[in-house]
Order: structure tokens, then C-alpha cells, then sequence
């Protein structure tokens, strides 16, 4: 599965998707919308990002690869947001950089790269 890195929202530089299982602790996990689009959800104990979830693809739930036990379990296919990056960053991996989204987005009409705010 191709996964996403990106800086918009995220207040980090690398965002990776996958799926796990729910092992309780539900009751711990705080969410907030940042934009009309996204909701983020993070540890209510320590303030960990773990999911953002977009209107644009309501069936699906990215989870933050920072907040995994092994986040080199899960290989990032792309970089998205490079626009909003620091000027010294500029990945090395030989990726795909996109200055906002890529124009083939799933849940986007095609071509289209940015987002209401
Ligand atoms: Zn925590």
C-alpha cells in the first residue's frame, strides 16, 4: 500500500497509513478538527498524533507511523505538502514529492490538489 508523508496539519514531517487492531484503550483517545475536512485523534495521556481521518476518504483512517511500536515496519511510497516543508528538507529516498497532494488523491476530482482550509 503506497503511504503518504506529508507536513500539512500534522506538525511532523513523515505521515504513513496502515491498519490495526482495536485493542481497547478508546476511552483514553481525544479528538479535534483542525479544518472542515479532518478530524485528528491523540493520546489523551501523552499527546501522541494517531489517526487523522478526511472527509474525502471517509472509508478509510490514516494512522500515525511515529505512534507504532515499529515504525519501519511500514515503507512511505511518496511526499506530499513539500511546499510547506523546511528548506532543509528534502528527502533523499528517491520518492515522489508532490508540492500539495498528489493530483491522483483518491476521493479528490482528478487533478485536484488542495484542500478547503
Ligand atoms: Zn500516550
Amino acid at each position: 500500500m503506497p503511504t503518504g508523508i506529508g507536513i500539512r496539519g500534522h506538525g511532523v514531517h513523515h505521515r504513513s497509513a496502515t491498519s490495526i487492531p482495536d485493542n481497547g484503550g478508546a476511552d483514553r483517545i481525544l479528538a479535534f478538527t483542525p479544518t472542515s475536512f479532518s478530524e485528528r485523534r491523540y493520546c489523551g495521556d501523552c499527546g501522541t498524533p494517531l489517526t487523522i481521518h478526511v472527509a474525502h476518504q471517509a472509508d478509510e483512517l490514516d494512522i500515525a507511523v511515529g505512534s507504532l511500536d515499529d515504525p519501519s515496519a511500514v515503507a512511505p511510497g511518496f511526499h506530499i505538502y513539500m511546499s510547506h516543508a523546511p528548506d532543509w528538507l528534502r528527502p533523499l529516498d528517491g520518492l515522489p514529492t508532490f508540492d500539495e497532494l498528489r493530483p491522483a488523491t483518491r476521493g479528490l476530482p482528478e487533478g485536484k490538489t488542495t484542500l478547503p482550509g
